[in-house]
């Protein structure tokens, strides 16, 4: 195995990230497993410094602002590692009215907000035509807003509507792109194939789009890992969620091991590395794991954050995962504070829409 310095590079990112997209399935998984087991803390820090370097040369030090409006607590589906899933008949169900998701988007464009981000399990109830209805009115209301949707697999047909009445981003994270491995989370009714399809259809309508994964999931492996990587070289995402794994106390994984922040923070870079142009958060769960963990995501190339906006006494109903931070503040008290961390850690706070470096939007029919 070549030396760290030969991995990373310090001064030459952009080779770095040229070695990660022509990698092979075994050499990436081979480099995923060096980071995340053998790397010294000085290659991790190199690592770093290229994922930082390449974020730069797009985003500057930029942290970019999204609203998180989370609207139902239902879903029809049954992913085994999630709190919603359809199966817990412990957990709170909810729906906001079109009336609140529009307030909620009314209070975060008085705050600032320039992006709302609409998330839900997959909730038959918001058909097309009362999400269209949604979507349009926010859209004609705070016409400078962009809007994303969360909420999972749908027809292309659906994808469409929602695109013409306004939608501009779309977050469906992959959750992981090995067959095997999530035929183990999933239900046999759900279907990697799909999934992937739907990505392969929102890019194609032209929706910047989001896929993502998991760390630490059960039964990940590196070469799990790879899988993901080679997808997303394939897909060429504009977004990538990836946080850590955070086992909910009422599904068959809840005593599965907790994991540790700096394999979240190792994977952040690489995928930065491999994606240059990405817009990357640090997540809410790595914030939850380790307190500092949005800090270290920004230090290792991510460059989003999506704090909550939904009614506070809604949000510990809207439960993937435990002992999720900042359930109970009220909007504006969190987001001052996360945007005081933001300008602490050498970062700027960022409320414009923050779409990805050199977008071009594509035509939506009327
Ligand atoms: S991960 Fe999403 S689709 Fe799966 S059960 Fe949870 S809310 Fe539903």
């Amino acid at each position: 195995m070549q030396s760290a310095a030969g991995k990373t590079g310090r001064s030459r990112p952009l080779e770095f990230s040229g070695r990660l997209n022509r990698a092979g399935r075994s050499e990436m998984a081979e480099l995923i497993r060096y980071f995340l087991e053998e790397a010294s803390p000085e290659e991790i820090s190199d690592l770093a410094f290229c994922a930082e370097t390449l974020r730069e040369k797009y985003y500057g030090k930029s942290v970019y602002f999204r609203g998180l409006i989370e609207f139902s607590s239902y879903c029809k589906n049954d992913c085994y590692y999630c709190g919603l899933q359809r199966s817990n008949s412990k957990a709170r169900r909810y729906r906001l009215s079109e009336e609140e998701i529009v307030g909620r988007c009314a209070l975060g464009r008085r705050l600032g907000f320039r992006t709302f981000v609409l998330q839900s399990g997959e909730d038959m109830y918001f058909t097309d035509e009362r999400l269209c209805r949604i979507v349009s009115r926010i859209k004609t209301l705070f016409p400078d807003c962009a809007v994303t949707l969360s909420i999972g697999e749908r027809s292309r047909d659906s994808y469409r509507r929602l695109y013409d009445a306004g939608a501009d981003r779309y977050l469906l994270r992959h959750e992981t792109a090995d067959e095997a491995h999530y035929r183990k989370l999933h239900a046999p009714e759900m279907s990697l194939r799909n999934r992937m399809q739907c990505l392969y259809d929102l890019k194609e309508i032209g929706y910047q789009v989001g896929a993502g994964f998991m760390v630490d999931s059960p039964y990940q492996t590196c070469e799990t890992l790879a899988e993901d990587f080679l997808f997303l070289r394939e897909l060429q995402p504009e977004m990538v969620g990836i946080g850590p794994f955070i086992p909910h106390k009422d599904t068959r994984f809840a005593d599965y091991y907790h994991p540790a922040a700096e394999r979240t923070v190792i994977l952040l870079a690489l995928v930065r590395c491999l994606l240059p142009k990405v817009l990357l958060p640090a997540t809410t769960a790595l914030g939850t794991i380790d307190p500092f963990g949005r800090e270290k995501g920004f230090r290792a190339g991510a460059n989003v954050v999506m704090p909550n906006l939904s009614p506070p006494e809604r949000r510990r109903e809207y439960s993937l995962y435990d002992h999720k931070i900042c359930t109970g503040d009220e909007a504006a008290e969190c987001f001052q504070r996360l945007a005081g961390r933001i300008r602490k850690a050498g970062f700027v706070p960022d409320f414009s829409r923050g779409d990805p470096a050199g977008w071009r939007p594509r035509a939506r029919r009327n």
